[in-house]
């Protein structure tokens, strides 16, 4: 078999419902969601000259992905898409001159690395997982987002057995809130969404006193880049810590696991280096007890699919994120539409990643802007008078708001 094309479908994923995501600020400002306009989905198919496709899906900045695949393109084009990781050091040494890979030169590897997996699968007639090994479970469980009391009711209504709040503004007593709201029969996480502002001392106050309510975890305390940060806020506290969106690659995820500064590591699946790097990124957590939960909030539902047969295969998986509900047309991008009940999602059976995206949908949405708004100054989340700075290493909030003044 050889690969005889790629074509990209890069589409603009609408607004996500301001209301089912743990947006920053309050919840009477969510509809600033700072996702408003620019959320971007990048499918692609590679074709063979035996007629079978592969679909992968790309994050990381899918625009600029988007041109990222039609250069690497040709250096597929004949190859055969079976030996999967002979054609991954190709592309990773075919970008080298452009410096490190990044979740950008990742991110296109990861749609080429998902779609091949799904060939092989197709032309063998078997799903993905169990090229990986085979499966250890045949439903994976699934959190969503809650902010507010309302939200976290309606979720825990559907039978999912696990939320996420997010953002700095008052984070104590929003937990507090929802653990009062839920009791003790849901898991809560909650993502502080790496502010670059937070100071270790002060995550590490923040984190201690998030202790008491039994969190699943705390997601990136503070800005990811910060890495020694990680290691005195591990050294601070007794709470589970999450990280790992930002980056991609075993190379990427490296010091986060052997240095043992997560417990819990969230690739993304759309930009860590495609199916190939989450198996391996999946082992070296495993050999540090370290559990995983793909970063998913923004991702397609390709990746998703791609997260699934991941998760099927590797003992330490945790959960999955996922926001069914963010975006009506989520549903119409794939077919078929994976089947979630209650809390979890089936392991799916058919052959390659069991998925396929509705062309003739996805062209109705072309692609928009690409990059975030920056959260308004209506939300209050920056000190009053600094809003027009806009730096990313700001002090925009008062510091007594972290900790319920
Ligand atoms: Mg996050």
């Amino acid at each position: 078999m050889k690969i005889t094309g790629i074509r990209t479908f890069l589409m603009h994923a609408g607004q996500p419902d301001p209301s089912k995501w743990a947006s920053d600020g309050h919840a009477s400002h969510v509809t600033q969601h700072k996702l408003e306009g620019t959320r971007n989905w990048l499918f692609l198919k590679i074709e063979t000259d035996e007629g079978i496709t592969g679909i992968g899906e790309c994050s990381g900045w899918p625009r600029v992905i988007e041109t990222a695949i039609k250069d690497i393109a040709p250096l597929l084009i004949g190859e055969d898409p079976a030996h999967i990781e002979k054609l991954w050091q190709k592309m990773q040494i075919a970008m080298m001159g452009h410096g490190m890979l990044g979740t950008v030169g990742a991110g296109a590897m990861t749609g080429i690395d998902m779609a091949l997996w799904d060939i092989k699968g197709k032309a063998l007639g078997v799903p993905v997982w169990m090229l990986l090994g085979g499966k250890l479970r045949d439903r994976i469980p699934i959190y969503s987002h809650a902010n507010t009391a309302e939200r976290a009711l309606a979720v825990k209504e559907r039978g999912i057995k696990t939320i996420k709040c997010g953002g700095v503004s008052d984070p104590v007593r929003k937990v507090a809130m929802l653990r009062e709201t839920v009791g003790d029969e849901m898991d809560i996480a909650i993502d502080l969404h790496g502010p670059p502002w937070m100071t270790p001392a002060d995550a590490c106050r923040l984190v201690r006193a998030l202790e008491p309510y039994e969190l699943l975890w705390v997601e990136d305390p503070i800005a990811p880049d910060n890495i020694e940060g990680y290691r005195r806020i591990r050294d601070a506290a007794h709470i589970p810590l999450a990280s790992g969106e930002r980056t991609a690659t075993i190379f990427g995820e490296r010091q986060l696991i052997e240095e043992e500064l997560v417990d819990v590591i969230q690739p993304d699946t759309g930009r860590a280096g495609g199916i190939t790097q989450m198996k391996k990124i999946a082992a070296m957590a495993e050999a540090h007890h370290i559990q995983m939960a793909p970063h998913s909030g923004s991702l397609g539902p390709v990746a998703e699919y791609a997260a699934l047969h991941v998760l099927a295969s590797i003992p330490n998986a945790l959960i999955l994120e996922r926001i069914d509900d963010d975006w009506e047309g989520r549903r119409h991008t794939i077919v078929p539409h994976p089947v979630q009940e209650g809390g979890s999602i089936a392991v799916p059976d058919a052959p390659g990643l069991g998925c396929d995206i509705d062309e003739e949908f996805v062209v109705r949405f072309p692609s928009e802007g690409n990059v975030s708004v920056p959260v308004q100054e209506s939300a209050k989340s920056y000190n009053p008078g600094t809003y027009g700075e806009r730096l990313y290493v700001q002090t925009r909030l008062s510091r007594r708001s972290y900790f319920n003044p």
